[in-house]
């Protein structure tokens, strides 16, 4: 690129006076030196370098434009991220939603959500997808997700097949590296990690306000608003993936709930006339094809499609459901797994919560019905709609019961199997 489009940017950049918070403590404290593409940081930059490094500044300009241009897209969408919260809110205990609401209060709601269906937690949940694209939070983007260097691994990230894999027999070498994919903390494990570490142990009960200051005050909002919405993330299967394909991202696909929906028909048979009549009017609503990206597919494709035609377009249907799912896995082995490791404020735990992720993402997402890899261009079909939506509810009840979990541990200081519900 021309280098006068460079000098003028900054010049813009440099008259624009734009307000620029401070980076949380995390990522202030876990690495000084760390670079954060914020206008504040360019500025100082060019202030400090001789005009010799004037293309090294450039380059580096360049470097982060492409960065926030091709970053990847949020994870969850709305729906999903607010499902997340409003589901733990339900799994807390009174004392850890106190320190909750005591945390908030002062929330002056910009980013937020004015839907008052949510609650505390649910309206909160979505915020850090908007800050992203603000001047002030641009830094964050990258703590959305885990981009797991299959470039660098031998055989790649093929897609698994669970059927006849056997994990002692085969050697699969795509896992993630923690070092290699989340060096100085810096993806959605490690922000974790850092946020949940914030937030202090029965320190901010609900009437003990005097000790914090308003930036103090700031930065424990900031990081339980983010904690909110980054256990939703990981356990997003496309937010702990293939780096070459930016979490699927790039592929494009078309997703076609309509087409050979075989298991739609047979619970319609026992549908009414009236019901079959409703069902089929939001069934040709809703199934026309999508154009769209493997990404955003399991960020909201499948989530918006099943709440319109299993819950009637309502969300709190949607979470009632997975309330009573929730309920339901108390005492079975699949809540064991759960809580094998529940703890966000764990590097070991959050480090787990990803490579199940990935594990999800090859064997889920990035598989057709048939096994094989889910290409640029293909039609996900309505059998791909049917077997991966279970997998889809699944994740946002483990992110609600492992974000509760989360909560009291380091909110209340209670044990892991403290939670409301248990
Ligand atoms: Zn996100």
């Amino acid at each position: 690129m021309d280098r006068h489009i460079f000098r003028f940017r900054i010049l813009l950049a440099l008259r624009r006076k734009e307000t620029v918070y401070p980076t949380p403590s995390p990522y202030r404290t876990v690495n000084e030196s760390l670079y954060y593409p914020s206008t504040r940081n360019i500025v100082m930059l060019l202030l400090t370098k001789p005009f010799s490094s004037f293309l090294g500044v450039a380059a580096s300009l360049l470097g982060c434009a492409l960065v926030i241009v091709i970053e990847p897209a949020a994870a969850w969408g709305k729906d999903g991220h607010e499902i997340v919260g409003n589901l733990a809110w339900r799994l807390i205990s009174n004392a850890t939603a106190a320190h909750v609401k005591n945390i908030l209060r002062r929330d002056d709601g910009s980013y937020g959500d004015d839907d008052e269906s949510s609650s505390p937690l649910g309206s909160v949940a979505d915020w850090a997808d908007k800050a992203r694209y603000s001047q002030a939070f641009h830094w964050s983007a990258p703590l959305h997700y885990i981009d797991v260097h299959d470039d660098a691994i031998t055989g790649g990230c093929p897609v698994q097949n669970r059927t006849g894999f056997d994990p002692s027999t085969e050697t699969f070498s795509c896992q993630f590296d923690y070092a290699r994919d989340c060096a100085n903390d810096w993806c959605v494990a490690g922000a974790i990690a850092n946020f949940t570490n914030q937030l202090p142990i029965g320190l901010v009960g609900a009437n003990a306000t005097a000790t914090a200051s308003p930036d103090s005050d700031e930065l424990l909002r900031e990081s339980l608003k983010f904690l909110v919405h980054f256990v939703g993330d990981i356990h997003q299967p496309l937010h702990a993936s293939r780096a070459s394909d930016r979490g699927g991202n790039t592929i494009d696909v078309h997703f076609n709930r309509s087409s050979g929906a075989e298991a739609d028909s047979s619970s319609m048979k026992s549908l009414s006339g009236r019901d079959y009549q409703e069902y089929s009017r939001r069934n040709l609503r809703h199934s026309h094809h999508h154009s769209s990206n493997l990404h955003s597919v399991w960020d909201d494709s499948i989530i918006k499609e099943s709440m319109h035609v299993d819950y009637h377009g309502s969300r709190q249907s949607m979470e009632e459901a997975l309330f009573q799912f929730i309920l339901d896995t108390q005492n079975t082995d699949e809540w064991k797994a759960w809580m094998a490791c529940p703890n966000g404020g764990d590097r070991a735990c959050t480090s787990l919560w990803g490579e199940e992720s990935l594990d999800y993402a090859l064997t889920w997402a990035y598989a057709n019905v048939d096994g094989t890899p889910v290409r640029e261009g293909d039609e996900l079909s309505g059998e791909y709609y049917e077997t991966r939506l279970p997998v889809v509810k699944e994740r946002l009840a483990v992110a609600a019961v492992r974000l509760a979990v989360t909560l009291e541990m380091n909110l209340a200081g209670q044990e892991r199997d403290s939670v409301a519900v248990v």
